[in-house]
């Protein structure tokens, strides 16, 4: 296995009382695989990978508990040098927004070119000429002369692109996405998918999608985690959830996607707002909003059953939601 995150907890403490972003987060990704990890705006997606990366914000950020394997180490036990080197090396991160992410005073040439000469001891010359080639690799036009521009100089999907070359400039063994399109026009959301999904086969990457789109889970993803309040309540590969989901909440989720063919129809919207993580009710967090809901899932949190195969429920009543 190329990486298992194992009952990760992380909080925040915060002037209101402690938001407790992360409440036992278990999954696993092999070399070579896709992992969509979906879930409502808030349910600890960016934290979970932000601890797996390293680059938590501590304080106010604080890891509570857990292992984060990687290639069978724990990461949360390596001093931070060691940590560093993983991280800049074996595992990459593409964020939301590239603007923010990228160096706004360096050319983009110059930037990937700085990945070459730190980490591989390339001469600037050699090191530049990788970096036409990994441009010219995420197919942005006119490469060679692109290199000398800077990062506003460039659309939104070609800033997305510089942003995966940077990424995988290192050949890591683990990319994670964090809503790499989200930022995007449609149209061009899919292009950048298509080329992340491409590129992460070529390579064999493990990679971790992080979205909110049921759409992009369904043409790229192997398996699937859903999370809500900093839990894992489903996982499965990508057919079983979408043939039959075994959590009430996946098939909410699921209902609310807009098909053509039931245009006009009025779409399935889970009643109710995302918990507040100060606050989280007890049992099963989603129990409030659940239309299934019964005694035990207002009092005891539930265990992630294992339904079959590699698919996972926290519902007590997996059984049923699976019958429909
Ligand atoms: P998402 O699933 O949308 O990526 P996040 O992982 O970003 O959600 O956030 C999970 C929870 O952690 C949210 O309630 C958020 O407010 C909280 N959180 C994230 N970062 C911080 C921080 N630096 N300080 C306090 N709370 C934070
Ligand atoms: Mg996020």
């Amino acid at each position: 296995m190329l990486l298992e995150v194992r009952d990760l907890r992380v909080e925040f403490r915060t002037r209101d009382g402690i938001v407790q972003a992360v409440n036992g987060v278990t999954y696993s990704v092999e070399a070579g695989e896709t992992l969509a990890v979906l879930g409502e705006s808030g349910s600890g997606k960016s934290v979970t990978a932000q601890a797996v990366m390293g680059i938590l914000d501590m304080p106010p950020g604080r890891i509570t508990g857990g292992e984060v394997l990687f290639q069978g180490r724990d990461l949360l036990k390596l001093k931070e040098d060691r940590r560093r080197k993983v991280r800049g090396a074996e595992m990459a991160m593409i964020f939301q927004d590239a603007l923010s992410s990228l160096n706004p005073v360096l050319t983009v040439g110059a930037q990937l070119a700085e990945m070459f000469i730190v980490h591989r001891g390339m001469s600037r010359k050699e090191a530049r000429a990788k970096a036409v080639e990994l441009m010219d690799r995420v197919r942005i036009p006119a490469a060679r002369d692109r290199a000398g521009d800077y990062p506003h100089q460039f659309s939104g999907g070609m800033r997305q692109r510089i942003m995966i070359a940077m990424a995988l400039a290192l050949e890591p063994a683990l990319i994670i996405a964090d809503e790499p399109t989200t930022a995007l026009d449609v149209t061009v959301q899919a292009q950048v998918m298509d080329l992340l999904a491409e590129l992460q086969r070529e390579l064999n990457m493990g990679l971790i999608l992080i979205t909110h789109d049921l759409g992009v889970v369904a043409d790229v993803a192997d398996r699937i985690a859903v999370m809500y309040a900093g839990r894992i309540v489903e996982s499965a590969p990508v057919y079983d959830i979408y043939k039959a989901p075994a959590h009430p909440y996946t098939r909410g989720l699921l209902e609310s996607i807009p098909r053509l063919d039931q245009k006009g129809k009025e779409l399935y919207a889970i009643k109710g707002l995302p918990p507040n993580l100060l606050h989280i009710p007890p049992g099963c967090a989603f129990h409030p909003r659940c239309p299934m809901a019964q005694d035990v899932c207002r009092r005891d949190v539930p265990p992630l059953y294992e339904v079959a195969g590699e698919r996972r429920s926290a519902c007590y009543f997996w059984r049923e939601t699976l019958d429909g």
